[in-house]
């Protein structure tokens, strides 16, 4: 449900309205659009609250039901596109996040190499992954913990947001406290365990669509992430499985209107997991942003015949930044700028 509250209401006021909320076994989240200030009220799995009971509440002015099961990831609960404000820039913004950098962080030198050549080309987060989910137990599995101290000193250094993705539920204190941004990987999309701790992580997280997820599922699995309390969910397309096997995946770029349509939270765009040839990746990257996504993840790679993993679908950083000089010119004609 979602109360509307009284335009009198006094802070103080509300703190205690929810904490009556909290006596009576439900969570409640606080959000305001135009100066009008509402509670959207979930309750636990046989908790059955009737409409009356809230309408009874002081400061209750209005109460509405919710009208999709992805209650918190809906726009019932905000009309306005969330903006996720992470050091200097905001997930959702008029600035698009432009995510890039290699599949895998592979060394110190590497990862500063490529960090340097993103940044100048105008990226403003640096992706790279420390823990691998990969198809054959005997490929390279990621550096650990050690990559991830390379992932956030290249960071620092460069002066770059920083994404990497937790796989596991043990490992998320881990890679909360070296990168800003958590990945949830497309074959953890369900994993509800891992879901539900992220969820209490202080930490913004990306979500990827499974392989095989339709809106709503990806919607569902963002909700038990916001129902643990953490509000900044970012959704990610990164296409799927069909019956067409050229390239790796279909990129749904049609997700990125529909999942704006249906929720509040930013989309981005993974064409190089998307499409897995480096040749399709440059035009999926300017198709995604036609479309309207907030931002992209890209892979890049100084060297990708060497990179021990995605080499064939990573971009040369020269590629990179034609790229970035095309998105440039493109931005505004969507409300969109790379600074
Ligand atoms: C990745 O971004 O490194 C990755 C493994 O992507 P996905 O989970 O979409 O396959
Ligand atoms: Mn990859």
């Amino acid at each position: 449900m979602i109360l509307i509250l009284s335009r009198q209401a006094h802070p103080n006021d509300i703190e205690t309205l929810m904490k009556r909320l909290d006596w009576m076994n439900l969570r409640a989240s606080l959000s305001e659009q135009n100066g009008q200030k509402s509670l959207a009220v979930v309750s636990g799995m046989n908790k059955q609250v009737q409409i009356e009971e809230f309408a009874a509440l002081p400061l209750v002015e209005k109460v509405l039901p919710f009208t999709q099961p992805y209650k918190l990831a809906s726009k019932d609960v905000r009309r306005e596109r969330l903006c996720i404000p992470i050091k200097d820039i905001q997930i959702g913004g008029k600035e698009l996040a432009v995510m890039a950098g290699p599949c895998s962080i592979e060394s110190a030198e590497q990862m500063n190499t490529i960090a340097a050549q993103v940044k100048k080309a105008g990226a403003n987060i640096l992706r790279g992954g420390a823990f691998k989910p990969r198809t054959s137990p005997y490929s390279f599995q990621g550096l650990g913990e050690y990559g991830l101290q390379i992932l956030a000193e290249a960071g620092e250094v460069h002066n770059l947001i920083t994404i990497s993705e937790v796989m596991d539920a043990e490992q998320i204190d881990l890679v909360g406290r070296y990168v800003d941004i958590l990945q949830i990987g497309a074959r953890n999309m369900q994993n509800y365990s891992l879901l539900k701790k992220v969820g209490r992580s202080e930490k913004p997280v990306m979500i990827k669509r499974g392989f095989s997820s339709t809106y709503q599922d990806l919607l569902m699995s963002a909700e038990y992430i916001l129902h643990q309390g953490n509000p900044h969910v970012i959704l990610c397309e990164r296409g799927v499985r069909t019956f067409e096997n050229y390239t790796r995946n279909t990129l749904d770029i049609a997700a990125v209107p529909v999942l704006h349509q249906l929720s509040h939270l930013p989309v981005i765009v993974d064409p190089s997991h998307g499409t897995g040839i480096r040749e399709m990746v440059v035009p999926m990257a300017r198709a995604s942003v036609a479309a309207g996504a907030d931002g992209i993840m890209v892979e890049v790679h100084n060297e990708p015949e060497k990179a021990l993993s995605d080499g064939i679908q990573s971009l040369y950083p020269e590629q990179f930044e034609k790229l970035m000089i095309s998105l440039k010119q493109m931005a505004p004609v969507v409300d969109r700028e790379i600074l």
